[in-house]
């Protein structure tokens, strides 16, 4: 995770991890990066493959 935001977005494990600004938003496909990496989804679901790698 690499962020420049101020203050810093929330991390992707954070409750508020929602919180983060979009990074890359694809609202057309029906999903958007955030800049903690999470991906959020306009069904209101999430994934973060970042995470389940570790
Ligand atoms: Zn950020």
């Amino acid at each position: 995770m690499t962020c420049h935001h101020e203050p810093a977005c929330p991390a992707a494990d954070s409750k508020d991890a929602r919180a983060a600004r979009v990074s890359s938003d694809h609202w057309e496909q029906g999903w958007a990066l955030l800049c903690n990496g999470l991906l959020v989804f306009d069904d209101e679901g999430t994934l973060t493959p970042h995470l389940t790698a570790a």
